[in-house]
């Protein structure tokens, strides 16, 4: 049996933990593969090392080594390393990185500087934390660096000019280069309060959403127009999401580098062969959609012979933590579990809800379920990836 999950960071792997529970207590003797596809938009280059945040979630939550409450970044973990940086006045400091955490990301980028792809580091790093004992194949959804770039406006909230409180990220100047440099929040937070062109520049050559190679309309990250109007900005993901707290309202979503992006080795055939897909309830923007946006991804799930079953991130019309709502916000997609619905219902067969969203009106083809969508712990999780199990196989 071969399952195939897409993943976002805490949301996804705290159900893949879960699924993996399920599995070894219902099926003990069976060989299962779980194939976890994960996102690598939110990924950012800080102080020169590259920093997966979904990726870690998953290998430390499935490793047994995750900071529980907060669902990313290393148990019981010390900020030694940081605080130095403070010391010497080393911009940002609003990104978290623990000094064990910091040992994944020095390994991460010394291999990829030695020309392993990104898949083959997963690889090293999902050994480490014993990953294949537990059937999980964790694969990036592409080895192509993309990044997630939120376009917000100049004179809104936490707009003005770069280099006050370094939120700025400079002036949009589109200069056309096609991939991301990945240093676009460092460099922005550089105390001159320089412009970032690569941030601008990635965000602008961005024309995921219409180029054709994504799905237009339907992929997340592919609203409106890619690039910055002469009145916005791009600032990278983490920077909306972590040090803004997604309190400047986006305008829309760019992925760049997406549309040059290819799914990594595996991922499509994991997909098509798949007898179960699930989708977590991670965010439908700017985890799944992610994922969805890389070309050849989304078409996989339409075409693929399994069941897709997903898991509503949404629970009575509010995010179950994060900000999801002001993710789907900038789509024009109502904040509920039927409006992420919709967003997948091309290749949606399986949805589940909680109890609170039970009476809601859902895409037609698709076979809805409720029940308590609370992950509170791994046993929760485990329950509603049974769930997700059992509607696969009555769809099957
Ligand atoms: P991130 O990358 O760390 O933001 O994590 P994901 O994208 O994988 O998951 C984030 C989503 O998980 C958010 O939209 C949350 O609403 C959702 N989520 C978190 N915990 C739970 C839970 O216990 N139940 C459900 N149904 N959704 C949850
Ligand atoms: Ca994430």
């Amino acid at each position: 049996m071969q399952i195939t999950a897409l993943s976002g960071g805490v949301g996804g792997a705290r159900f893949v933990r879960g699924l993996v529970h399920e599995l070894s207590r219902r099926s003990p003797g069976e060989q299962v593969e779980v194939t976890v596809v994960g996102n690598t938009g939110d990924d950012i280059t800080l102080f020169g090392l590259r920093v997966c945040p979904d990726l870690d979630s998953v290998l430390y939550t499935l490793g047994g080594g995750v900071e529980e409450e907060q669902g990313w970044g290393r148990e019981g973990d010390k900020h030694e390393v940081m605080g130095e940086l403070a010391a010497l006045g080393v911009q940002p400091q609003w990104f978290g990185l623990g000094d064990r955490d910091l040992g994944t990301h020095l390994a991460r980028s010394l291999w990829l500087r030695r020309g392993a792809t990104l898949s083959e580091v997963t690889a090293r790093l999902a050994a480490r934390w014993g990953l294949p004992e537990q059937g999980v194949r964790l694969l990036p959804v592409t080895d192509t660096p993309i990044e997630t770039h939120v376009v917000v406006r100049n004179d809104g909230p936490g707009g003005g000019a770069p280099g006050d409180d370094g939120a700025g990220s400079g002036e949009a100047a589109p200069s056309g280069e096609a991939a991301p440099s990945g240093e676009a929040a460092a460099a922005s937070d550089e105390a001159s309060g320089e412009a970032a062109p690569s941030g601008e520049a990635a965000a602008a050559s961005d024309e995921a959403g219409s180029d054709g190679a994504a799905p237009s309309g339907e992929g997340a990250a592919s609203s409106g127009a890619g690039a910055a109007g002469p009145s916005e900005r791009a600032i990278h993901f983490q920077e909306w999401w972590v040090r803004h707290r997604a309190a400047i309202p986006a305008q829309r979503f760019t992925v760049a580098g997406l549309s040059a992006a290819t799914p990594a080795p595996g991922v499509l055939e994991a997909i098509r062969g798949a007898d179960v897909v699930l989708l977590p309830p991670s965010n439908p923007v700017v985890s799944i959609g992610i994922i969805l946006g890389v070309p050849g991804v989304r078409d996989a799930l339409r075409g693929t012979r399994a069941p897709v079953v997903g898991v509503s991130p949404l629970v009575g019309g509010r995010p179950v933590r994060g900000h999801a709502d002001a993710c789907l916000a900038p789509l024009g997609v109502e904040v509920s579990a039927a409006g992420v619905a919709g967003l997948y219902a091309d290749l949606l067969d399986g949805w589940l809800v909680d109890t609170a969203d039970e009476g809601a009106s859902y895409p037609a083809r698709v076979q809805v379920r409720a029940l308590d969508l609370l992950m509170r712990d791994v046993a929760g999780a485990a329950r509603i990836a049974g769930a997700a199990l059992d509607l696969a196989d009555e769809l099957r």
